[in-house]
């Protein structure tokens, strides 16, 4: 076995993908029997949409997602919403779908099979590789990525701190059917500004999701007809709860995702309070790029393994350092000189130029390296970018006629396109990933990424 992934959430899940794309022999296993309908993440951010389009996984998505027309996205709930669209993106607004679709969608397509009902609680290292006990089975590796989520028992195993923040409050996030609802509850999925209320103590978030099924997010803790008719009034009555969680908002991070031949990925690697969304997006993307850079690994091309950390900390700790700032507005007790603040903050949202910074952060359209998908012309037609990412391999884009050297050609696909756009060639990791445009000679970054030529 060459990968063994612990945790069949949405991180380990995008990497058994990758890794099977990549031809790479990967066994994932999963503490639970089945998987749990339970709302987790909602929110499929845009840079994660581009993402999953490279891999042609989109549409199976956006046919499952909910028909909720958001106005875009949002920074601690604030009434303004986030406009994407100055970031050249075709999915400017927050693709609405529970979690565990998401899990479906990409579990269908990676083609692997998931042994479930698995729990690892134990895994010993040494220079060779990894050898992991899990359940009744013993299973030995090259590598292994702890995908096991935010209260990691592989972190524990290996004694590896998880420094950061204790939470200050726990909330409830659960589906519900209302039997009948007063005029306090919104009609209509809108901007979260819209759908956020507060009474007394108690703070609530309802998310009409069709018909008289509701999400329903609110603090402090209790029973959740308490919480409604605190917020809601008497009329607001639980007719139905199809599942519940509860969550917190402590903030951790690892200092180092490499731990030897164990890394470390989503929620194993970073938690913080899930405002804004962000969490499965941030997973999504850690297993985007470690996926391939495993697999260059493991297929003897290139060592860029340690990229990953260094790579990958950063957009972390950023969401951390954000989700710290949104956390002060989005406070149900938010101190007065915080809501003069808040009330200055809006203000300057709805200048284009915050506007836009802000959505790029949220929508993780700004991250280093990323190039919008264009159409293009290639010999075979009408295309985009994205389509030509399929294939999870590197990609040479010349918008001209020259001759490129071909001994990556095994790594790297080759494609003469014409587009209206203003470059001269590209070279595009299989993450999707800019690595030249053109400075410097092309065969020391394809030697870089890919390794050497044959
Ligand atoms: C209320 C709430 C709302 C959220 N909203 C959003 C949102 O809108 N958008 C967003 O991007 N994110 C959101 N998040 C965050 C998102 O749900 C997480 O970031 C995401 O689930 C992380 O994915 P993961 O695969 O890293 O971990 P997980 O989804 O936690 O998956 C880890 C998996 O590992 C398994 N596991 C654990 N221990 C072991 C073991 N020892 N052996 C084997 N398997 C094990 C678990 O059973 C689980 O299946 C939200 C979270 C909460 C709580």
């Amino acid at each position: 076995m060459d990968v063994i992934i612990a945790g069949a959430g949405p991180t380990g899940l995008t990497l058994a993908h990758e890794l099977a794309l990549a031809g790479v022999r990967t066994t994932v296993v999963e503490r639970l029997t089945e998987r749990i309908e339970q709302t987790k993440g909602g929110a499929v951010q845009a840079r994660t949409a581009e993402l999953l389009d490279m891999r042609g996984l989109l549409d199976a998505i956006l046919a499952r997602a909910l028909p909720r027309d958001t106005e875009g996205g949002h920074f601690g709930l604030l009434p303004v919403p986030l406009d994407a669209k100055p970031w050249r993106t075709r999915h400017p607004k927050p693709i609405s779908i529970p979690q565990w679709m998401v899990e479906e969608e990409l579990e269908r397509a990676a083609g692997v099979q998931v042994l479930r009902g698995l729990e690892v609680t134990r895994v010993d290292q040494d220079d060779e590789g990894v050898t992991v006990t899990a359940g009744s089975r013993t299973i030995r590796a090259r590598y292994l990525v702890a995908c096991d989520g935010a209260h990691s028992t592989i972190r524990k195993l290996l004694g590896v701190p998880f420094p950061g923040r204790e939470g200050t409050y726990r909330a409830v996030l659960a589906d519900i059917r209302l039997s009948s609802v007063s005029d306090l509850v919104p009609k209509q999925a809108g901007h979260i500004s819209t759908l956020t209320r507060q009474a007394g103590e108690h703070w609530g978030m309802l998310v009409p999701i069709d018909g008289d099924r509701y999400r329903f997010t609110f603090g402090p803790e209790s029973d959740i007809q308490t919480a409604l008719t605190a917020i809601y009034g008497e009329e607001t009555r639980l007719a139905e709860v199809f599942n519940s969680s509860r969550f917190g908002d402590a903030t951790r991070q690892l200092e180092q995702y490499r731990h030897g031949r164990v890394f470390f990925a989503g929620d194993a690697a970073h938690i913080h309070p899930p405002l804004g969304g962000q969490g499965l997006n941030l997973g999504v993307q850690d297993a985007m790029n470690l996926g391939w850079k495993l697999a260059a690994k493991l297929h003897g091309h290139v060592d860029v393994l340690d990229s990953y950390h260094d790579e990958r900390h950063p957009p972390a700790a950023r969401v951390l350092h954000h989700t710290a700032a949104q956390r002060v507005f989005a406070s149900p007790n938010i101190e007065p000189d915080a809501l003069a603040l808040r009330d200055i903050f809006t203000d300057l949202l709805r200048l284009p130029d915050t506007n836009r910074y802000l959505a790029g952060m949220m929508s993780g359209l700004d991250l280093p390296g990323r190039v919008p998908d264009f159409d293009l012309v290639t010999a075979d037609g009408p295309t985009r970018l994205a389509a030509l990412l399929r294939s999870g391999r590197g990609l040479l884009l010349d918008f001209g006629e020259r001759e490129w050297p071909s001994g990556w050609a095994d790594r790297v696909d080759v494609v003469h396109a014409k587009a209206d756009e203003d470059y001269d060639a590209l070279l595009i990791r299989p993450d999707g990933v800019l690595c030249w445009s053109g400075e410097g000679p092309v065969t020391r970054a394809m030697t870089m990424w890919f390794g050497q030529p044959v």
